[in-house]
């Protein structure tokens, strides 16, 4: 057997990785730390403090050739506030670092904060910070993201309940089928553009997200970065449960419908393994699910497991996203059983 030291990250993997960071470092009594898609940290004001932080390096997150300035800012500031969202929290300030190579044009940067700027304006969050550096060749981003809730009322990736109904507050795929219209070049028709704003514009679901936080039946709760293939496993691993998801369920929109029929895409395997949505993912008892006031989808129920997804009527095999790995094989199609 290797050692650790001569493993290398791609047999590791993203969240190997985060598992020997976890095992390292532990969160003080009463602090939600490594994990979620936030740290929680109690204050005494009757209220918790939310943090999260999340990085877009080029080459890995965007082509600098093929997103415009403006979408990168606000897309840098929209991923972080939907970790907030993903809480059942308010956003309140971000801290923004960029590494930048000493030859970009001024005006990159002029177009890459005005979409931050939007961005933040629309959900009241202020820039109170950061830092600035020169990068050999790639641009880096990094943003850092405050919030608030009151006390106790995030919601974790632990706490789903077996018999819960799992749910999505919007359609999946729709970035992955415009990442891969990008990537492979189609003519941008109405429907393939409307794919990849989606893709570069995401909006993060802040009122959804505080409105489910509000409801006493809602258990679990994340934003969808990686996809359900792997996201769900998250909470399925945390809350020590397992699942059956409904494939032909996955809330699909028509422009995705349109835009897979006219390329003979998957449109499961994109609303299922494609990321970048940043729709939420949560858990509620159905009772809970009756009464819900915001738009939804049930997608499956939560039941006695060990962190693994049954895939009840898939095609293919349904992968989410792993950083060092480009996904991951332990979301295996199980429809045939
Ligand atoms: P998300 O997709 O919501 O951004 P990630 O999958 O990136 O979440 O991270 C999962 C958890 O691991 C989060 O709680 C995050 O703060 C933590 N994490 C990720 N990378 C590191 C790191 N290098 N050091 C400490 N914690 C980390
Ligand atoms: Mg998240």
């Amino acid at each position: 057997m290797k050692s650790s030291s001569a493993q290398h990250l791609s047999e590791l993997g993203e969240f190997g990785l985060i598992g020997r960071i976890r095992e390292r470092f532990s969160a003080p009594e009463g602090v939600t730390g490594i994990g979620d898609d936030c740290a929680v940290i109690p204050q005494r004001s009757g209220r918790d403090t939310l943090v999260s932080t999340d990085m877009l390096i080029e080459g890995t997150h965007f082509l600098r050739a093929d997103i415009p300035p403006f979408r990168l800012g606000w897309k840098s500031a929209a991923v972080n506030i939907s970790d907030i969202a993903a809480m059942g929290g308010s956003p309140t300030a971000t801290f923004l670092s960029v590494a930048l190579p000493a030859d970009l044009e001024a005006g990159w940067m002029e177009e890459f904060l005005r979409g931050y700027a939007e961005l933040s304006e629309r959900f009241g969050t202020a820039l109170l910070g950061g830092d600035t550096t020169a990068s050999p060749d790639r641009i880096c981003i990094n943003v850092a993201v405050l919030g608030e809730c009151p006390s106790g009322s995030a919601r974790l990736r632990s706490t789903a309940c077996e018999g819960d109904l799992i749910c999505v507050t919007g359609f999946l795929g729709d970035s992955a089928g415009g990442l891969k219209a990008i990537l492979e070049g189609v003519e941008r028709d109405a429907d393939v553009q409307a794919l990849i704003d989606r893709h570069y514009l995401p909006l993060p679901r802040v009122q959804e997200g505080l409105r489910l936080a509000a409801t006493p039946g809602v258990h679990a709760m994340m934003d969808i970065s990686d996809g359900i293939g792997s996201d769900l496993s998250h909470i399925l691993e945390a809350s020590s449960l397992g699942a059956v998801i409904d494939v032909p369920s996955l809330p699909l929109s028509p422009a995705l419908r349109r835009v897979c029929t006219r390329h003979g895409w998957d449109a499961f395997q994109l609303a299922a393994g494609g990321g970048e949505d940043y729709e939420l993912l949560f858990t509620c008892t159905p009772e809970t699910e009756k009464v819900l006031d915001i738009p939804h989808h049930v997608i499956g129920r939560c039941t006695q497991g060990d962190g693994t997804t049954a895939w009840r009527g898939a095609g293919t095999s349904i992968r989410g996203f792993d950083h060092f790995r480009q996904g991951r094989p332990d979301a295996q199609d199980s429809s045939a059983r």
